[in-house]
């Protein structure tokens, strides 16, 4: 049956392809007495061969397509479902309990997953009992002839259908397979959303409800243009959206022109056009659109993708890697980022209730538990500093206290790297994000210490309005053109300029096309945003006008009462 569903357009693109489910399948069973024995000794062993050819076969795609590190985490897997120990508890059960292997697994599996989760404190142990989770449901499965989704066993042109996408499951969708994907949460500044944007695949998130409309293999159209999906479409429809995706690849073909072009507005004045990345492999994208520097380098994708802490080396050699290859452009290297929505297996994050306003970023860097971390980064982005023009950037800095703090160890593993007769770069501009509220206030109090601001709408949005960006019930609040959103953004501008200083923005405000005008007439000096939308921005900024930019956002910020108001005002001055 025909079924229109509404979401929120989170990444450019249409496709009409069939639906594969990556939902949690269910593992159900139930208990019973058996008597022969040897016949479910039989089944648990070609469950456990069944469930290890898979294994490998996941291994070898996440080696070629990921690299050998990320990879790594399914080793850990096959050395489970290896585990004599484990398998001979379960094959007592049976024997002794008369109970079908599905019980005996459970029972065992569940018993070794208790034991290493009461192990706290003990990273290692808690990681293996994630291990046993892992695999005891691939085992479980089979026993029950039902099939495990994975995103890396995906071999036809599907569009991907979730209930959500962490970040890690966004980074194993193949774009020669997967052609949209759409969700049932998440907003438009969600990490998978962002991630879709860089990976170019339409995605379409917050649907509330696609995972219980649509069918495995069932056909469906997506449009991440505006938002719209079809369930089972009519011949016409598929006809209507094939055409809109023909007339966005046209209007992308015309963008690329300006691909080598000068970013200036129709009166000549320049603004600098960055792109956002998150592994040293997005530069691709960097170049394919043009993009003058980097504004934000993502580094937390860094330690998300490794099974472990990654070492100075392994750092050293992505930043380095990035650096050289913008040649000399500007390259912003956020330090870590992890907790909000990204989590770190390997690293013991207390369980809190709202953790985009817990324990994260910075907050981590300048704990206890973080130091040695932070200084390893720190002293990995100072050797690369030699290599091209490096910017490092705080994230998630509240006070001025903790910029004072994190600069100072900056210093320190400057000073010893100098003292050991490494070359460091002396011209390393530090900066810091803002994204707190509380920093966009006290905006000309920061000024006068860090090098540069760069506002990361993403954050300050759902800080300022109190509507978590990763909820589409309160997706109506995130209102980037709000006036109160307006006048932090302006605030910050100005004190930076007071100070001589230079502000950016790497939130996804700085590549959306309503807001753009706004922030050209504002004065911001750097936008920096998902490569994907640098050519379109470009191809906007030469239609305006700085001038009368600049009276847009005096009447936007002095006028308007509501983010209504500002986007009715931004229509009458920019057709
Ligand atoms: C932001 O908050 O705007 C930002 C760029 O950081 P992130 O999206 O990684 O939180
Ligand atoms: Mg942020």
């Amino acid at each position: 049956m025909v079924e229109m569903l509404k979401g929120i357009a989170a990444s450019d693109g249409v496709a009409v392809a069939k639906a594969y489910l990556l939902v949690e399948p269910d593992l159900s069973f139930s208990k019973v007495t058996v008597e022969d024995i040897e016949a479910e000794f039989a089944r648990l062993d070609d469950a456990l061969a069944q469930s290890k050819a898979e294994l490998q076969q996941i291994r070898d795609k996440a080696a070629s397509t990921l690299g050998e590190k990320e990879a790594q985490v399914f080793d850990a897997h096959l050395m489970v479902l290896s585990d004599p120990e484990m398998i001979g508890q379960i094959k007592d059960s049976i024997k002794t309990n008369k109970v079908n292997a599905e019980a005996a697994l459970k029972e065992v599996t569940d018993m070794f997953i208790t034991l290493f989760e009461g192990m706290e404190g003990n990273a290692y142990m808690q990681e293996r009992a994630a291990d046993i989770r892992d695999v005891t449901k691939r085992v479980l499965a089979h026993l029950l002839n039902v099939v495990l989704p994975s995103p890396a066993m995906i071999n036809e042109e599907v569009i991907v259908v979730a209930h959500d996408l962490t970040p890690s499951d966004t980074a194993q969708l193949d774009r020669k397979y997967v052609k949209a994907f759409i969700t049932n949460i998440g907003g438009r500044t969600s990490h998978s959303a962002i991630m879709a944007r860089s990976l170019e695949i339409p995605a379409v998130v917050g649907t509330e409800s696609i995972t219980s409309k649509v069918k495995a293999g069932e056909l469906l159209a997506v449009n991440g243009l505006t938002g719209e999906a079809i369930v089972d479409p009519t011949a016409e429809q598929q006809a209507e959206f094939i055409k809109a995706g023909e007339a966005y690849a046209a209007q992308k073909a015309e963008w690329e022109k300006l691909k080598n072009a000068q970013t200036v507005t129709a009166d000549g004045k320049h603004f600098e056009l960055a792109a956002n990345i998150g592994t040293p492999k997005d530069l691709k994208g960097v170049h394919a659109n043009g993009a003058e520097a980097v504004g934000l380098y993502r580094t937390e994708f860094l330690y998300m993708d490794s099974p472990d802490f990654p070492s100075e080396e392994d750092q050293f050699q992505a930043y380095k890697a990035v650096l050289e290859g913008m040649e000399g452009k500007p390259v912003v290297v956020r330090t870590m980022d992890i907790g909000g929505d990204k989590e770190l297996p390997y690293l013991d994050l207390p369980h809190e209730m709202n953790p985009f306003l817990g324990y994260r970023a910075l907050r981590i860097s300048l704990s206890e538990l973080g130091d040695a971390m932070f200084r390893t980064q720190l002293r990995a982005l100072l050797r690369a500093s030699a290599y091209g023009t490096l910017r490092v950037m705080f994230p998630m800095v509240a006070t001025l206290k903790e910029f004072r703090a994190a600069k100072q160890m900056f210093e320190e593993e400057k000073a010893k790297l100098v003292a050991e007769g490494v070359a460091v770069s002396d011209s390393i501009q530090v900066g810091i994000m803002i994204e707190i509220p509380a920093a966009a206030v006290l905006a000309d109090k920061f000024a006068k210490e860090v090098d540069f601001f760069s506002i990361g709408t993403n954050d300050l949005i759902q800080y300022t309005m109190a509507a978590d960006r990763m909820s589409e019930k309160v997706s109506y609040l995130y209102q980037p053109y709000n006036p109160s959103i307006l006048r932090l953004i302006k605030n910050v501008i100005d004190a930076a300029h007071a100070e001589g200083k230079w502000a950016g923005m790497c939130g996804e405000m700085a590549g959306d096309q309503t807001a753009v005008p706004l922030l050209v007439g504002m004065g911001l000096d750097e936008f920096s945003m998902s490569a994907t939308s640098v050519l379109k921005t470009r191809s906007l900024m030469k239609r305006l006008d700085s001038a009368k930019m600049q009276e847009l956002a005096d009447r936007a910020l002095n006028d308007c009462d509501t983010m209504e108001e500002v986007v009715e005002l931004i229509n009458e001055y920019v057709k």
